[in-house]
């Protein structure tokens, strides 16, 4: 039996598997698997870090050169889960931040299983958790450290044409043949949805930005980069109605609506890149675990990870609807593991 099984391989889960190892506890991570089915949902392993171009605000890589640091801090038998360090990156990508904290992790002593969590049983100790291969892990202690997901916006046509020009995630997609050098689509307005823009313009001739407001979400400094980008054209006030296209070419156009009475507009473009926020990786947990109403993991003592089942603690994003970034998720992940080690201290 394990003293206690991490769920989950972001940012959080890498973290708090290294303060459990540092703290003895000799934690194993359920990383998750490389399936068509978690590509589908958007729950491939590593988080959504896996998926970000450039992280310009994790501590301690201000801009600079890493591609020697990366080389020897990154075990070989992972360096080709990267693809090669860009030298112009302000600092790190987010694969290689992940990579990182995930060595660090297994340099303590963290074991990994590559499984997928499918179902708990926490009505009892030891609790059980069931891969999606059958295997069953038993454990003192949960860390629940799932994520969250990329939502779509539900159109029919959205879903005809995913794969097919339709996306969530640009890092994953936009440097693919069919949107070089040809007009694209981002939908939304947060800090996701202007990074992609940005980061579009490497390959796509024009990148329209979608909002269904006159006022982006995203933060000052990447909003102000974006709206000086003579790539970026903002679409304010506009919701998508219909993805236009054929079976041949996919995605030819995105006929748009407005939110402020306008009359319709049809864009042509060869993609559209959906970035409207996330819905928590909680599926395998309904009726397990206390959820909140969006179905966030629920943690019913303030400043706490503690979760509505005693020796199940949680976090990161698939327990914060609020800040959602990397250095949360790491810092969560980390008080975590901290309550978990002092929750089997008192056992003892
Ligand atoms: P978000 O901040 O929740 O933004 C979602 C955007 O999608 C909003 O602009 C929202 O519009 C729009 N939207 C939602 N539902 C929609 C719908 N049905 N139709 C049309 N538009 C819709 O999500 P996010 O951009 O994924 O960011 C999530 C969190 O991660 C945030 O806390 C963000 O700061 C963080 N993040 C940080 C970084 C970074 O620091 N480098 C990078 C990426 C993300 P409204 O604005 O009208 O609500």
């Amino acid at each position: 039996m394990e003293k206690v099984i991490i769920i989950g391989s972001g940012p959080a889960g890498w973290t708090a598997a290294m303060y459990a190892a540092r703290a003895a506890l000799s934690p194993l991570v359920i990383e998750g698997n490389f399936t068509q089915e978690n590509q589908e949902r958007g729950t491939l392993p590593m988080g959504q870090l896996a998926l970000t171009t450039e992280v310009e605000n994790f501590p301690g890589f201000p801009p600079g050169d890493i591609t020697g640091y990366l080389a020897s801090a990154v075990p070989a038998s992972r360096k080709e889960m990267l693809a090669p360090h860009d030298p112009e990156l302000n600092g790190v990508s987010g694969p290689e931040l992940v990579e990182l904290i995930r060595a660090q992790a297994v340099h303590f002593g963290t074991r990994v299983v590559t499984d997928d969590v499918a179902d708990v049983d926490f009505t009892s100790k030891p609790f059980k958790l069931i891969g999606a291969g059958g295997n069953t892990y038993e454990t003192q202690t949960v860390i629940i450290a799932t994520g969250a997901s990329a939502n779509y916006l539900g159109l029919e046509s959205e879903g005809r044409f995913k794969n097919r020009g339709v996306s969530a995630c640009a890092v994953c997609d936009g440097a693919l043949p069919r949107f070089r050098n040809k007009p694209v689509a981002v939908i939304g307005g947060g800090d996701s949805a202007v990074e992609e823009a940005e980061y579009l313009t490497k390959f796509a001739s024009k990148v329209y930005l979608i909002h269904r407001r006159d006022q982006l979400r995203a933060s000052k400094v990447v909003a102000k980069r974006a709206m000086g980008n003579p790539k970026i054209e903002i679409l304010w006030n506009r919701v998508p109605k219909e993805f236009l296209g054929n079976d041949k070419d996919g995605i030819t156009g995105i006929q748009v609506s407005s939110t402020v009475g306008a009359a319709d507009l049809t864009v042509d473009v060869s993609g559209v890149f959906v970035a409207i926020g996330h819905t928590p990786n909680t599926g395998f947990l309904r009726g397990k675990i206390g959820l909140t109403e969006k179905g966030f993991v629920a943690r019913p003592v303030p400043f706490r990870s503690n979760t509505s089942v005693q020796g199940v603690f949680t976090a990161g994003d698939v327990a914060d609807d609020y800040y959602r970034q990397a250095n949360t998720a790491a810092a969560s992940g980390c008080m975590a593991a901290i309550d978990t080690e002092r929750y089997l201290a008192a056992l003892e």
